[in-house]
């Protein structure tokens, strides 16, 4: 009993994790069965179907990688980027940046596009730079929790095809939370995690791969540089055939409760949770104005799970951040950046997006101000 560990529950209203119901708890807790048992292929298909379904995607290769969002983003790249392949980042916050600099470490030509913090990418100047360098692929963030910014994705498939490019989408913290379409937008490539509006733990990183972008990997002239990304490899276990082989353990448990996770996403329905984000992130805004707090990004351009807001003049950020966290016990997140020190990043995500924890994050401020 000496070594166990019994964290105090907190209620998690920042970039991530966020809360878990205790349906994906208990799901979490069950019994491991082994990763080629007939049970958990069978659980592994609904785990796709429920990820299609989500994804708003028909994509036959859609499926969960095992580790964080991260590894979604490089598996998203590691199996399409070969040595001086020409790759085009939209960048307007840390996420663009991420996926720029693993392009730079998979010996890519990246180049970075530049757009104010705060604000969403301009599309002719994507397509501008699209039309004069011909990347291989593009690279957008969809909902930047750096920032607090939705990127509305009509327009930017035609500017990547147009060019003979692949549509890269970072999905992390949309999903779930905000509407993700990936064959109405027509993306090619997008990554997840689970532990932001989807309230699973961290572990997982659902990820979906369009049939034009399967063409581009089996034309690859070079090996995957990474053994356990390796889409080849992968889908020898997750893909739909009949032998599944061994590649590398799948994190069983954590399957268990992304399962139960999706299923939740699905009895609710994707429309009435992408409303209930919207209509919680809208109650802390209005809740908050009134403190001194301001929303940093234009209504209309808002990720509703994350909302970044600019702090009163000569408060001390950080101190107000522990306080709420020793006392209350609720987590916010620190900006990052440009918005370090003077922004707030507050996340009501999954099932944290309520009225009820819009108003709980709201009256704890004056307590500790
Ligand atoms: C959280 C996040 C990631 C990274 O996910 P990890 O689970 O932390 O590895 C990537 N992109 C965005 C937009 C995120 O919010």
């Amino acid at each position: 009993m000496t070594n166990a560990f019994f964290p105090t529950e907190k209620l998690l209203l920042g970039p991530g994790p966020s809360n878990v119901s205790p349906r994906v708890l208990a799901a979490l807790g069950m019994p491991p069965i082994g990763h080629l048992d007939p049970d958990f292929i069978e659980l592994m298909e609904k785990v796709k179907v429920l990820l299609r379904q989500v994804f708003g995607t028909q994509n036959e290769v859609t499926f969960p990688v095992s580790g964080t969002g991260s590894a979604g983003m490089e598996f998203t790249l590691v199996n399409w980027i070969e040595p001086n392949d020409k790759v085009l980042v939209a960048i307007n916050g840390v996420f663009g940046t991420r996926l720029a600099n693993l392009a730079d470490r998979l010996g890519a030509q990246t180049t970075r596009l530049e757009f104010p913090w705060g604000d969403v990418i301009d599309k002719n100047q994507l397509a501008q730079k699209a039309e004069e360098i011909k990347p291989k692929i593009i690279c957008v963030v969809n909902g930047e929790t750096s920032t607090g910014v939705y990127q509305p994705m009509d327009g930017l498939a035609k500017i990547a095809h147009e060019n003979g490019a692949l549509l890269l989408a970072d999905c992390v913290t949309s999903l779930g939370g905000m509407p993700v379409e990936l064959d109405a937008w027509d993306v090619d490539l997008a990554y997840s995690g689970t532990q932001k509006c989807l309230s699973c733990p961290p572990g997982l990183s659902p990820v979906s791969v369009s049939p034009r972008a399967l063409e581009v990997f089996h034309q690859r002239k070079n090996p995957v540089p990474s053994f356990y990304l390796d889409l080849g490899e992968i889908l020898k276990y997750v893909g739909t055939g009949q032998k599944r082989a061994y590649h590398h353990t799948a994190p069983v448990n954590m399957i268990f409760g992304l399962h139960a996770a999706l299923c939740e996403v699905m009895e609710e329905g994707i429309l009435e949770r992408i409303e209930r984000h919207r209509q919680a992130a809208a109650r802390l805004i209005e809740k908050v104005l009134s403190l001194g707090f301001e929303p940093v990004v234009e209504s209309e351009k808002r990720l509703h799970p994350l909302t970044t807001l600019r702090l009163p003049q000569g408060v001390d950020e950080a101190a107000l951040r522990s306080a709420l966290l020793n006392k209350h016990q609720v987590e916010v997140g620190g900006g990052l950046g440009p918005f370090a020190g003077s922004v707030w990043r507050c996340g009501l995500m999954g099932v944290n997006a309520t009225i009820r924890n819009a108003d709980t994050l709201a009256s704890c401020i004056p307590d500790v101000m």
